[in-house]
């Protein structure tokens, strides 16, 4: 089992040292407050004093910590101890902060990786959760075995800042879909239908709309949306429905409202027999 440094013990760093002592790696880590590190001690990781002492013990670097300015605060003062590590940054950043830190690191002698973490801390191990990584090939596959243990290592390619590219847009994604799932939460809920009741059935309709994204993909890459499902202006006609059924029971209507509205660009842009798939158009700006 190779050895790991860790920089970065808050609630993830935590979860990402333990699943590396979990699965055998020999485990170094340093934290800012060397307090939080006593549960992972226990658990047979070696404290660190600095984080130079931390970086020279081990080929792979993993770092998270709160943002980018803290990890160059972090690694400046003892900057030359990256001379011929690969350094794996899970900490979360814009695509262009990434770049900018591949350079950095580039330019201290350092294989870098940037990533980003599709989990919060419980998930982290389990090999059904993807970790985004981009940056150079041969760095992610030297280090994948290793990579492995903190879940499913999911190659993007050479731009550092894919990861994070990925890591927003998907985020995006999580935000809409509970937002929507809670609207909805909050719809049946006023009739008294619990959470826990509504929620088995959302999910089983997740899948169903899983399969309109895979078809509309395609759509949007050929950029032609043959309306042969729904089209835009049905699903105007439908998210009548949703809002009206809102207001009636006092349910906040600014989500739906956002979507009728981008609908309704579509539409007035020439795309009203178009599949959902033509609001694109509105997003890309290429209807304005
Ligand atoms: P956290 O619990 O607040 O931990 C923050 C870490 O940054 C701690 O190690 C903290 O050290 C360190 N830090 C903050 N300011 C510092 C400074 N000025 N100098 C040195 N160290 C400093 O946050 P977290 O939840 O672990 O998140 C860490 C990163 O993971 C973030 O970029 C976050 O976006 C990302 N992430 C988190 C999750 C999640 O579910 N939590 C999921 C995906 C990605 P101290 O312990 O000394 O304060």
């Amino acid at each position: 089992m190779n050895s790991v440094t860790v920089l970065g013990l808050g609630t993830m760093g935590s979860a990402l040292a333990a699943a590396l002592l979990d699965r055998g790696h020999p485990t170094t880590v340093w934290n800012r407050s060397a307090e939080k590190a006593a549960p992972l001690v226990e658990r047979g990781a070696r404290l660190a004093a600095t984080p130079e002492e931390a970086i020279a013990v081990s080929p792979l670097v993993v770092a998270c910590v709160l943002d980018y300015d803290v990890l160059r605060a972090v690694l400046e003062p003892g900057a030359e101890s990256l001379r011929g590590k690969a350094f794996v940054n899970l900490t979360s950043g814009a695509p262009e902060q990434a770049q900018t830190a591949a350079e950095w690191f580039g330019s201290r002698g350092a294989d870098y990786l940037d990533g980003a973490i599709m989990t919060t801390p419980e998930g982290v191990g389990g090999s059904d959760v993807m970790f985004l990584y981009s940056g150079p090939r041969t760095v992610f596959d030297a280090h994948r075995p290793t990579l492995a243990a903190l879940g499913d290592p999911v190659y993007l390619g050479a731009d550092p800042g894919r990861a994070s590219l990925y890591d927003a847009a998907l985020l995006g994604l999580m935000w809409s879909t509970m937002t929507g799932w809670l609207h909805g939460t909050a719809l049946v809920g006023a009739e008294k239908t619990p959470a826990a009741e509504f929620t088995p059935v959302a999910i089983r309709w997740l899948a169903t709309v899983n399969r309109f994204l895979t078809r509309y993909a395609a759509q949007v890459d050929a950029g032609r949306y043959p309306g042969d499902d729904a089209t835009v202006d049905v699903q105007i006609a439908a998210i009548g429905h949703l809002l009206h059924a809102a207001a009636s029971r006092g349910v906040d209507n600014a989500l739906p409202a956002v979507l009728k509205s981008t609908m309704e660009q579509a539409s007035a842009a020439g795309h009203g027999s178009d599949s959902f798939a033509a609001v694109i158009e509105v997003l890309t700006g290429r209807t304005a």
